[in-house]
C-alpha cells in the first residue's frame, strides 16, 4: 500500500512537472531578453499602455495611405491594420494582436539601442558634422525620439521596395547646421522629424510614390524645387505644435505625387 502510494505520487510528481513547463511556457510570451525593449503581454484594440506606444512607435510605417498611426499608447483600429500590414509585409500570420509571432520579428528587426536594423542614429544625426541632438527647438530626447519614429518609418520602405538599402543624406539639423544648408527655417529636419533618402536600387520616384503608405505627411521628390537628386520625407502631421497646421503637404510632380494624389 505505501509502496504503491509513493509509486502513484511519483508518477503524478513527473506528469504534473512538464505540464506546468509548458503552461509557463504559453502564458508568458515574452521569454525573449532583447537588448531594447521586451514586450510582456499579447497586445490588441482595447489595450493600452506604454508597451503600445512601444509598438506603434515600430508599426508606424504600416500605416496605410494617407494615413498616421498616432502614438499615443492606445491601441486603436488604426494600430490593428498597422500590425496586420506588418504581418503580412514578413509573412505572419495576418490577425492584428500582437503576439510571440509579432514580437520575435521586431527583435530580430531591432538592434540594442532600439533603431530598426538598417538605419542608425549616427547617420540621421548628421547635423553637417557636428553631431549630438541638441541646437533644435526640442529637447535632444524628443529630437531622438522624433529620429526614432522616422528610421522605423524608413524600415518599412526599405522591406516594401524589396529590401533595397536605403541612404539618409540628411536628417537631424541644428538650427546652425539648417541654416548653413539653407533648409526652411521652420523645416522639418529641426525637429528629427524629416529624412533626406537619396536613390540606390529604388528610383526616386518609386521612393516618393512609396512614402505616401509609410506614415509620411511631407513629401518633396523631383519635379519640386532643389528636390532632383533626393525626397525629402517627414511626419509633420505628428509634430503637435500649436503653429504647424495639421497638414499633409506632398510635391514630387515628376512622379505624379502631389497633396491630393
Ligand atoms: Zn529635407
Amino acid at each position: 500500500m505505501r509502496v504503491n502510494t509513493l509509486k502513484r505520487a511519483a508518477v503524478a510528481f513527473a506528469l504534473a512537472l512538464p505540464a506546468a513547463a509548458v503552461a509557463t511556457v504559453v502564458a508568458a510570451p515574452a521569454a525573449h531578453a532583447d537588448g531594447c525593449y521586451t514586450w510582456k503581454r499579447n497586445l490588441y484594440q482595447g489595450r493600452s499602455g506604454d508597451d503600445v506606444r512601444q509598438l506603434q512607435t515600430r508599426v508606424a510605417g504600416w500605416a496605410g495611405n494617407r494615413d498616421i498611426v498616432e502614438i499615443d499608447g492606445r491601441f486603436g483600429p488604426k494600430t490593428a491594420a498597422a500590425v496586420k500590414r506588418f504581418q503580412a509585409a514578413y509573412g505572419l500570420r495576418v490577425d492584428g494582436i500582437a503576439g510571440p509571432e509579432t514580437y520575435a520579428k521586431l527583435y530580430n528587426l531591432q538592434d540594442d539601442d532600439c533603431t530598426p536594423r538598417h538605419f542608425t542614429f549616427s547617420e540621421m544625426d548628421n547635423g553637417c558634422g557636428i553631431g549630438g541632438w541638441t541646437g533644435g527647438p526640442l529637447s535632444a530626447a524628443q529630437t531622438k525620439q522624433n529620429a526614432l519614429r522616422t528610421m522605423w518609418k524608413l524600415e518599412a520602405m526599405r522591406h516594401s521596395l524589396g529590401d533595397e538599402p536605403l541612404r539618409v543624406s540628411s536628417g537631424f539639423r541644428s538650427r546652425t547646421c539648417n541654416s548653413q544648408v539653407g533648409g526652411a527655417s521652420d523645416s522639418q529636419h529641426l525637429y528629427g522629424n524629416a529624412a533626406d533618402i537619396v536613390a540606390g536600387n529604388s528610383s526616386l520616384c518609386q521612393i516618393a510614390r512609396d512614402a505616401r503608405n509609410r506614415g509620411f505627411s511631407g513629401i518633396y521628390g523631383p519635379g519640386y524645387p532643389d528636390h532632383g537628386d533626393h525626397v525629402h520625407v517627414d511626419s509633420r502631421r505628428e509634430n503637435n505644435r500649436d503653429n504647424t497646421p495639421n497638414t499633409t503637404s506632398w510635391s514630387a510632380p515628376n512622379c505624379g505625387v502631389g497633396t491630393g494624389d
